[in-house]
C-alpha cells in the first residue's frame, strides 16, 4: 500500500510557482527526440534535462541541425497542466530549452507567463533561479519550483526553494525528503505548499 505523503512544513509554505517546461508542463520526450533520431543519433543515447547546446555537443550535432528539425507543434501539456495554469495568476518558466523552441511552443499553446527565461539567459551554463528571481524581486523562499529531473531540484535548493516533482511525468525520480505531486491541481491542494492567498495579482506580462 502507498505510504501517504507527508504534509509540507508550513514554514516552507511559497507563494510563487516556477515551472520547468520539457517533462514537467509539457509532455515532450518524443518531440525532443525527434530531431536527434533525423539526424541519426540512436534514441537510447538520448537523454533529457540539458541544455541543448550541450546535449547537441555532446552528440556531435549542430545546433541550428537540432533547430531546424524540432516541431514546435508537436509536444502537447501533461492532462491537467492547462487547467492549473488557468488557475495561477502569477507563474513563471525556468527551462533549458532553446529560446527559438520554447517561445514558439509559449506562443502556440498561448501560455502567458509572467516570465519565462531559457537558455539564453543563464550566461552559457545550464538554468538557474537566481537570474529569475532578480527580475522578479523575489527570495528563493518564497518560490516553489515544479520540475521533473535532479537537476530541477539541485536549482531549487540553491536558492532555497522548495522544489516539486512532476510526479505526472512517468519518467521522474523521487528522492527521499521530494515533495512528489501526483497531478498538476495537486499543486493547488497539496496542504502547506502554496499560499495563493498571500500571492500579489498582476498583468501578464511575457518576459
Ligand atoms: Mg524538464
Amino acid at each position: 500500500m502507498p505510504v501517504p505523503p507527508a504534509p509540507v512544513a508550513a514554514a516552507t509554505s511559497a507563494r510563487y510557482v516556477v515551472f520547468d517546461l520539457d517533462g514537467t508542463l509539457l509532455d515532450s520526450d518524443e518531440a525532443l527526440t525527434a530531431p536527434f533520431v533525423s539526424l541519426g543519433v540512436p534514441r537510447e543515447s538520448i537523454t533529457f534535462g540539458h541544455v541543448v547546446g550541450d546535449e547537441c555537443a555532446r552528440l556531435g550535432l549542430e545546433l541550428h541541425d537540432y533547430l531546424d528539425r524540432y516541431d514546435v507543434a508537436a509536444a502537447q501539456p501533461f492532462p491537467g497542466v492547462p487547467a492549473l495554469l488557468d488557475r495561477l495568476p502569477r507563474w513563471s518558466v525556468c527551462s533549458n530549452k532553446h529560446p527559438r523552441s520554447g517561445r514558439a511552443e509559449l506562443a502556440r499553446l498561448a501560455w502567458t507567463p509572467e516570465r519565462a527565461l531559457f537558455a539564453d539567459a543563464f550566461d552559457g551554463g545550464p538554468k538557474r533561479l537566481e537570474p529569475l528571481l532578480d527580475h522578479l524581486g523575489l527570495g528563493g523562499g518564497e518560490v516553489v519550483f515544479v520540475g521533473d529531473t535532479a537537476h530541477d531540484r539541485s536549482v531549487a535548493a540553491s536558492v532555497g526553494a522548495v522544489f516539486a516533482l512532476a510526479g505526472w511525468n512517468p519518467r521522474a525520480e523521487q528522492v527521499p525528503g521530494d515533495v512528489v505531486l501526483e497531478h498538476p491541481h495537486d499543486l493547488l491542494t497539496r496542504p502547506g505548499l502554496l499560499d495563493l492567498l498571500g500571492l500579489p495579482t498582476s498583468s501578464a506580462t511575457s518576459g
